[in-house]
């Protein structure tokens, strides 16, 4: 098992938490990048502008190097990098940009500082949509930026990726795809990065290239400095800065552990993970977007545990159609193969707002009218999401059934108000009760619908536990607040007895239980889940060889044992202590 630390004991300004977006751990120095910005044409010579035509032949000439370059590495590396540089190449010669750069030559600047305007202009647009969608979009078109002023003979940032020193872990706001592709891959032993999230593309290619990347680690970090010596741990998402001489001691182990572990792991991620008691635990992956479907053929995941549906309904002023989504679902599901696919209910509200159908901000809006609260005030939106799916499990074998997941249940009544609308669409009764293709399930993210499971497990065929939520709102503490994202952990006493409730309601009236939140994919703290009952597990893309790896180590009398002294302890670090005892 691997071992734990204890990191409640290391000092606060030493310990940043972020998220983990590459799993792993990196041991060196912090060398701090700070990109040029893309517009920035005060930095570099402008060149002077030849007449506006020959500027646009040169342009026009360095997108097609661009253009070829993206095509030759789409053809290389892992289908997700690919559809990388396939979106980049659609940005490329999107007109916008094009159109962009054209008008900046037409008033008499030179390509690469037309190029560099244009682009700065698009990607400041991006950001200040402050969605974490365009956000990301906003990276892209840098690192298209980056790629064409490159071209044109200008300097971008990335030349001060490579070479690096030995044993480098790089620390800065963001990076681009570019950079990531660029920098000095050999030496850089792990990345810590202020913002972006475990979606984005540079934390894809962290992940192809088997780099530990810690994401969302807040501004703070932007104070550390180059030399300054740290470890990236890219397992439960934190960064230590000059760790004392027994936690450092604990990570090399861990990373040593770590590397043989993770080896065995993937040469044995296509078999079942089955514990030595013979109990078979399906593990199954949380998609967010299309990169995160690539997980399920290379890293053994067993079908779909949580697929996010929130991203086919934003950055739209309308909500998709039946066939708009049936088409979307229907490509998700030929991933699955023969594992069944869950699909989530549009989750909208929190810290993922929709516009449209939210037309005024609200003061809390993780307290507001969020997943089943705003389905239930557009009742259409609900069937039309249900019709999507029910018309795919129509045509699906039971084994690859397809799951409905109501998000947010705070009340029994919601559970049956959603039974109502579903029941009347054509179809639902046929697939769910007689060719078993169609399963409905809730997820238990808010410490009431734990309280009152029992009341509702008769009538659904599954629970699943979100324990990002159930800890934001057990804990009364904001999830993307970082002031208080230490006392949001899931391992703490009274989300586990949320959890245990829910289990036993799952037991007693014989339908599994799962858990999709983000601490199932700590290989560390299977034998506890398993001991409190969880019947399946969904996790990130790159955890899933780990933990089935974790799960056939767990012995289920040990692990049921260890869930009842854990129930019994008072405090998070009690449980972090048992974890620590038995790895
Ligand atoms: C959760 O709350 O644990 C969960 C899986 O859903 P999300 O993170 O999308 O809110
Ligand atoms: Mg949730």
């Amino acid at each position: 098992m691997l071992p734990i630390l204890n990191t409640s004991e290391i000092t606060v300004q030493q310990l940043f938490h972020g998220l983990s977006a590459a799993p792993g751990v990196g041991i060196g120095n912090i060398y701090k990048y700070a990109p040029v910005p893309a517009d920035d044409s005060g930095r570099t010579a402008p060149q002077a502008a030849g007449d506006p035509e020959e500027e646009w032949e040169r342009f026009l000439a360095a997108r097609l190097l661009v253009d070829e370059e993206l095509a030759r590495l789409s053809q290389i590396g892992q289908t997700a990098t690919a559809e990388i540089f396939l979106v980049h190449r659609e940005i490329l010669h999107d007109s916008t940009l094009t159109d962009a750069v054209r008008a900046a030559i037409d008033s008499g600047i030179d390509a690469t500082r037309a190029t560099r305007q244009a682009t700065g202009d698009l990607v400041r647009l991006f950001q200040d949509l402050s969605d974490q969608y365009f956000a990301s979009r906003a990276t892209d078109i840098r690192d298209v930026g980056q790629r064409l002023v490159f071209r044109l003979g200008g300097i971008t940032s990335a030349r001060q990726l490579n070479p690096l020193p030995d044993n480098t872990i790089l620390l800065a706001e963001d990076l681009t795809a570019f950079d990531t592709t660029h920098l000095d891959q050999a030496h850089v032993v792990g990345i810590a990065l202020a913002a972006s999230t475990p979606t984005a593309h540079t934390a894809i290619l962290a992940r192809s290239l088997g780099i530990p990347l810690v994401c969302s680690a807040g501004a703070e970090i932007l104070q550390l400095h180059t030399g300054m010596f740290g470890v990236v741990d890219g397992i439960r998402g934190r960064l230590l800065v000059d760790p004392d001489e027994e936690t450092l001691e604990q990570y090399e182990l861990t990373r040593s552990r770590l590397r043989r572990f993770q080896a065995e792991a993937l040469s044995q991620s296509h078999e079942p993970a089955l514990t030595p008691d013979g109990e078979r635990i399906p593990v199954r992956v949380n998609v967010n977007s299309r990169e995160d479907l690539l997980h399920i053929h290379s890293n053994g995941a067993e079908g779909i545990g949580l697929l996010r549906t929130e991203n086919l309904f934003q950055n739209r002023t309308s909500p998709p159609t039946v066939s708009e989504q049936l088409a979307a679902y229907q490509d998700v599901h030929s991933y699955t193969n023969t594992h069944s696919l869950t699909v989530r209910l549009l989750d909208i509200g929190g810290d993922k707002p929709v516009p449209y159908l939210q037309p005024s901000a609200e003061a809390n809006p993780f307290l507001g009218v969020r997943g089943i609260r705003l389905l239930l005030r557009h009742p259409q939106m609900l069937i039309d999401q249900a019709r999507a799916l029910i018309e795919l499990a129509q045509n699906v074998s039971p084994v690859n059934r397809i799951r409905i997941l109501i998000p947010m249940i705070s009340k029994v009544n919601e559970v049956h108000q959603t039974l109502e609308l579903l029941e009347e669409i054509p179809g639902y009764q046929h697939c769910r009760h007689k060719l078993g293709t169609l399963e409905v399930g809730v997820l238990i993210e808010v410490p009431s619908a734990a309280l009152l499971a029992h009341h509702f497990a008769s009538q659904v065929d599954f629970l699943s536990i979100g324990t990002n939520d159930l800890a934001q709102y057990t804990l009364a503490a904001d999830r993307v607040n970082s002031a208080v994202a230490t006392l949001a952990t899931p391992l703490d006493p009274s989300v586990l007895r949320l959890i245990a409730l829910t289990c036993e309601a799952g037991r007693a009236a014989g339908i599994p239980v799962a858990i999709c939140g983000e601490v199932a994919g700590d290989p560390s703290v299977q034998p506890l889940l398993l001991g409190l009952g969880l019947n399946e597990i969904s996790v990130a893309g790159p955890a899933v060889p780990l933990v089935k790896s974790a799960i056939r180590r767990v012995d289920m009398d040990a692990a049921r044992e260890l869930a009842a002294t854990a129930l019994n302890c008072s405090r998070a670090q009690e449980i972090h202590q048992l974890l620590h005892d038995i790895g």
